[in-house]
């Protein structure tokens, strides 16, 4: 059966959550999963951790680069978390969206603020919260890499970020992996179905009623 192509609007997928919550896992399981939808890179003036990658995971700058570039309009948010700031380069999402392509962001509250004063009708918001406030403690005791200062100023702001959760238009609990992945399939699956975003279908509705 020929399944008709129809063009539509590129959806920008943001994913916040305190830290802790397992965003990062579970947007690399949805980006393994599912085709057409790529993730956007943050710059950061933070440190490197073990095992990230320039370019992959941020691009690591240094603060007078990361000035320059916002200075320059080449991010389109940017926010200061825990003393270090991040920021979405602007090239990267709208070449994906020209292309077609879904773009994924794995930013903060004040990051989806702004895409929502910028960019509403693109933007789909899910929040990603932890079972419980314990587990979120553990998870990050178990992040070696963090200082112990590091830890305990992520667990108190933690409760800053949780305190954004009803400005998101979707909140996952994240008890089991394999259910979050599932549930924020479902809801990319869903967005992208949306009337308003499929472009091209007023033409199709059109062609296909002429045959009726
Ligand atoms: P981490 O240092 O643990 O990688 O990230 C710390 C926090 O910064 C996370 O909540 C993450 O979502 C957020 N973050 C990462 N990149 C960006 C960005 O480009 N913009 C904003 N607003 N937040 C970001």
């Amino acid at each position: 059966m020929h399944s008709p192509t129809i063009e539509r609007r590129g959806i920008m997928l943001v994913l916040s959550s305190p830290s802790g919550a397992g965003k990062t896992t579970l947007a690399r399981r949805l980006l393994t999963s599912e085709r057409g939808i790529e993730m956007s890179v943050s710059v950061t003036t933070r440190n490197p951790r073990q095992g990230e990658v320039h370019g992959k995971d941020y691009f690591f700058v240094s603060e007078t680069e990361f000035k320059r570039m916002r200075d320059a309009g080449d991010l389109l948010e940017w926010a200061r978390v825990f003393g270090n700031y991040y920021g979405t380069p602007a090239l990267a999402v709208e070449r994906a969206l020209a292309g077609g392509r879904d773009v994924l962001f794995d930013i903060d509250w004040q990051g989806a603020q702004q895409l929502n004063e910028k960019v509403a009708q693109d933007l789909v918001r899910v929040f990603l919260l932890p079972p419980s406030g314990e587990v979120l403690q553990q998870r990050l005791e178990a992040r070696a890499q963090d200082a112990p200062d590091s830890v305990a100023r992520r667990m108190s702001d933690a409760a800053a970020e949780i305190s954004h959760w009803a400005e998101y238009d979707y909140v996952i609990i994240n008890s089991d992996l394999e259910a979050s992945v599932a549930g924020l399939s479902a809801i990319l699956a869903a967005e992208r179905l949306r009337r308003e975003r499929l472009l091209g279908l007023s033409d199709f509705v059109r062609e296909m009623q002429k045959a009726l």
